[in-house]
């Protein structure tokens, strides 16, 4: 614990990292910042060695193992015998699994999104369907109605999954104020749905642009992200998904829906990283971005549904809109072109990035007042002085993580929780120091604005329709 930082209590019990990438290495130093916990009971379990050495200095006891599905009970069981928090951080490990298991023991849980155990993204064989974000979740969504309350689990709680649902529900509230309505924050999900339909809401964007760059020029043969490249490469070859909206009037061919859960999300035939849209960000203004699958597309539709079912009252589009960092869309580029996934992958640190900005916000359009863009534009330079070990991209998930174990620790009895039904006041609270600039922007930008001569087939007399965004 350092004193010159709010301290937000005590995790009684053990303090377990599952996975030590990018985002372990920056969640590290927030943990120790900001909570008091036993000093020889804090862990990383990680099968690399790469930062044994790092670990031991710091007095962290790392397992070098890999969670599977054999292993897990076995190795998570004994560390928490006297209880704690499971911070899961890695890829390739079951996140319903592990969250089962520290509920059924009493410990509580975070994780930033719905991960499988390693095989789940590249079984091409069977329905596509079945690879889909929307089942994944729906598989948290049953464990949560099967066993309501008990022990806090915070599902898909990093910077999108995550702090972008508490964005929406600030920038409702803005543009309520700002069209005269009651803008006091509703207190049940219903309300807030009433709310967004009030308002008039078409749809949601997660819009971002990550300029991030590196001194090095990206290699042939290498894929450069600015956070995990494997889960990049995993969700950018599942299904394109997207929250699909009761004011959409034209659907992509192929498009598909599902018979059964919350059947608020739709995805195409098509892959992420191969299916683009338009978007806008304050800095570029209108720019393409990818229509990679998230769980909060189908979490915000989710919420912020008025009725139920496949066809609800009201329901807004929500879908991401990502351009990741431009060596990363050059590595797609080259993964498409060569038919394979590159040899070797690289995470920018924020020691060799030499300039820019990860601008993560969430774009409300269709309203009176067009479209809001509102969310954090944090620069590296700012992320060095604020944490260290990370870059922008990690700073807006790891402290998105730091919010949402506050926020168990203060609930710790709330059951399985997405971030949309948390408290987006508290949890930006904690959030905001570390998130540089956070802004809201009104634009006139709608997908039919500064279109090339060529563009004709739009559908202008619905500018924000899914047809206008869709890049065909
Ligand atoms: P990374 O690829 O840098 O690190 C993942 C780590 O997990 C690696 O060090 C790897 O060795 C370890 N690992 C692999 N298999 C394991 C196993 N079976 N048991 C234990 N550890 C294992 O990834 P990252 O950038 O740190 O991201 C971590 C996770 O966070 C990923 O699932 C990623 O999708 C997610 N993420 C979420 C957000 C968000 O905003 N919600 C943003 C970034 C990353």
């Amino acid at each position: 614990m350092d004193t010159e930082y709010p301290n937000y209590g005590r995790i009684d019990g053990a303090v377990v990292i599952i996975g030590f990438g990018s985002i372990g290495q920056g969640t590290l130093p927030l943990i120790e910042r900001h909570f008091e916990y036993d000093a020889h009971d804090i862990h990383v379990i990680e099968p690399s060695n790469q930062h044994h050495t790092f670990l031991r200095q710091r007095g962290v006891k790392h397992h070098p193992v890999a969670l599977t599905p054999d292993n897990y009970r076995e190795i998570l069981g004994p560390l928490f015998e006297k209880g704690g928090f499971c911070v899961n951080l890695s890829v390739d490990t079951s996140s319903l699994d592990i969250m089962r298991f520290c509920r059924e023991i009493g410990v509580l849980y975070i994780d930033t999104v719905v991960e499988p155990w390693a095989g789940f993204y590249f079984d091409m064989d069977g329905d596509p369907a079945e690879r889909t974000n929307y089942a994944l979740r729906e598989t948290v969504r049953a464990e949560k109605r099967a066993n309501p309350g008990g022990p806090t689990a915070v599902s898909c709680c990093g910077a999108n999954p995550g702090m972008v649902s508490w964005f929406v529900k600030q920038a409702l509230l803005d543009i309520a104020r700002d069209t005269g309505r009651d803008a006091t924050a509703p207190t049940s999900r219903e309300g807030w749905a009433a709310l967004m339909q009030d308002v008039g809401v078409h749809g949601i964007h997660i819009a971002e642009r990550d300029t991030q760059q590196s001194s090095r020029a990206k290699p042939i043969g290498t894929f450069v992200n600015t956070w995990s490249v494997e889960g990049f490469l995993s969700e950018g070859f599942q299904p394109a998904e997207l929250g699909w909206g009761t004011k959409e009037t034209w659907q992509p061919e192929g498009a598909r829906g599902h018979d059964s859960g919350c059947q608020a999300a739709i995805f195409l035939p098509t892959v992420g990283a191969a299916t683009k849209v338009r978007t806008w960000c304050p800095t570029p203004g209108p720019q393409y971005g990818f229509l990679v699958t998230h769980n909060e597309a189908i979490s915000i539709a989710d919420y912020f549904t008025v009725g139920e079912g496949a066809r609800p009252e009201y329901r807004p589009t929500c879908h991401y809109a990502y351009h990741p960092a431009d060596d990363a869309v050059l590595s797609f580029h080259e993964t498409f072109g060569s038919g394979k996934v590159q040899d070797k992958l690289h995470i920018m640190d924020e020691t060799e990035i030499t300039g820019g900005v990860d601008e993560l916000g969430v774009l409300l359009y269709g309203h009176d007042k067009n479209a809001y863009w509102y969310g954090s534009r944090l620069s590296i330079e700012e992320t060095r002085d604020l944490a260290p070990y990370q870059n922008a991209t990690g700073l807006q998930v790891t402290s998105a993580v730091l919010a949402g174990m506050v926020w168990a620790l203060e609930n710790p009895e709330a059951g399985i929780v997405e971030t949309e039904e948390m408290d987006h006041a508290r949890c930006l609270e904690v959030q905001m120091p570390y998130l540089g600039p956070v802004e809201g922007h009104y634009t006139d930008w709608t997908p039919v604005t500064q279109r090339l001569p060529h563009e004709t087939d739009l559908d202008r007399d619905t500018p924000w329709s899914f047809r206008n965004t869709l890049v065909r």
